[in-house]
């Protein structure tokens, strides 16, 4: 039997709600950002020993700006946005096809953009309740219970916390997922693309600083970024009618397999991976559907609940968002929780709704199945640099953004 059965569970505080979050990722750290402000106790649990390197780049604009403003999140970020970059659009063996300037990007998304490492967005969040709120590291949850009065979670140390409110921020492979909701398979929807994702650690030689060279399909993608030191990462995506097979192989083993023909800024750097697959990022696509994102006390929130992909290019922004919308729905409705995480769900299912659907219909940007599919996605790339046609790109981002 657990030993924790016989250990002194620490209780609630008198006076604050407990709110204990899974999970110091981009999600549980706005969380814990926005429970604090919200004026409750506090404790984050974070499986890793120490925080996460910085991963790989994410962009936020539209909503995931607008929630990063509320959370207070944007004058600490400014300084850390990347900007856009030139993409150079290359052939298997590294020759150039054609030029997509920074100003197109940056005209397409607006002004209201960030592009940022995902370590420095969850360090802005870090530095936003380190000091505040209690942060365990090396924890994870053994197991949950819940009476009408708490939820009590066992940690990993044998310690039991009671608490008003468990935030299951844990990612795709969520454990307070399987243990308040069940196994992953029940939810997991597989999207049979594998995508890996990792810094660099030396500066691509063969890629002109400030570029993106970007190798696209059939089937897969390949992109290695020359932002300067401690700022360049390659990104890869593609297809697998088996991905735990890919999985099994590990990061380096399968993208070596799957793009170990690509010239320049590729070889590079899956030398690079190959050397120190420590920070890399490498997992199948799959999004997670589920009916009801609570039971309970236990809520999930971000990749835990909703997952939407890289194909939605929107996880994070759903996270800031997500957490953001939280506090403000447990603040309005005061001691009555459920209608709280009822009316949370219900502000959130259809941004979630949409992301997802797009994510699905996104794919073959990121993979496109043939070469036809290659062809008519260089005829748009092309195509969106002239004046005219790049309006309407625009408006359609937009309108997608809103
Ligand atoms: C390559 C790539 C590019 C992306 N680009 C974008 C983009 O441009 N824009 C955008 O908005 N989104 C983007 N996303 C999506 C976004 O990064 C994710 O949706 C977001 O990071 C999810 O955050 P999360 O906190 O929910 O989950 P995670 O980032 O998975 O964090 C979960 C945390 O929980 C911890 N944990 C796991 N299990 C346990 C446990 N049992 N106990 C305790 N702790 C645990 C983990 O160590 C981790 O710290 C991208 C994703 C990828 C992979």
């Amino acid at each position: 039997m657990d030993d924790y059965r016989n250990t002194v569970c620490d209780p609630i505080g008198r006076g604050a709600k407990r709110a204990v979050v899974v999970g110091a990722g981009i999600a549980g750290l706005a969380a814990a950002v926005r429970m604090h402000r919200a004026g409750w106790e506090v404790v984050v649990l974070e499986r890793a020993a120490t925080r996460r390197s910085s991963g790989y780049l994410l962009n936020l604009h539209g909503p995931g700006y607008d929630a990063a403003e509320r959370l207070g999140l944007v004058p600490a970020l400014t300084p850390r946005d990347i900007g856009f970059f030139t993409s150079v659009l290359v052939h298997a063996d590294g020759r150039e096809k054609f030029t997509v300037p920074a100003a197109v990007a940056q005209a397409a998304v607006g002004e209201r953009a960030l592009s940022l490492f995902r370590g420095d967005l969850e360090s802005v969040l870090y530095d936003a309740v380190a000091g505040h709120v209690d942060i365990r590291f090396g924890t994870t949850v053994r197991a949950v219970t819940q009476d009408p009065g708490a939820v009590e979670v066992v940690l990993s140390d044998g310690t039991r916390l009671r608490a008003d409110l468990v935030i299951g921020a844990d990612g795709v492979h969520s454990r307070i997922r399987e243990l308040v909701f069940g196994p992953e398979s029940e939810y997991l929807v597989e999207l049979n693309h594998m995508v890996g994702a990792f810094p660099l650690d030396t500066v691509p030689e063969h890629v002109a600083e400030g570029v993106g060279t970007t190798f696209l399909g059939p089937r897969r993608t390949a992109a290695v970024m020359n932002l300067g030191p401690h700022r360049s990462s390659a990104f890869f995506t593609y297809r697998s009618p088996d991905p735990a097979a890919e999985l099994a192989r590990g990061a380096a083993p399968a993208l070596t397999a799957a793009f170990g023909d690509l010239g320049r800024g590729v070889a590079e750097a899956l030398r690079q991976l190959a050397a120190d697959p420590t920070d890399a990022y490498f997992d199948s696509v799959g999004q997670i559907v589920i009916d009801r994102w609570s039971s309970g006390r236990v809520v999930l929130l971000g990749d835990a609940a909703w997952c939407v992909t890289v194909f939605a290019g929107y996880g994070a922004a759903l996270a800031l968002d997500g957490a953001d919308r939280l506090g403000t729905a447990l603040t309005a409705h005061g001691d009555d929780l459920t209608a709280a995480l009822d009316s949370w769900e219900q502000s959130l299912r259809p941004e979630v709704r949409k992301r997802q659907a797009l994510a699905r219909k996104g794919i073959g940007r990121f993979a496109p199945p043939t070469r036809v599919h290659v062809w008519a996605g260089d005829l748009m790339l092309r195509a969106i640099q002239l004046p005219g046609i790049r309006g309407l790109v625009q408006r359609s981002i937009r309108r997608a953004n809103n």
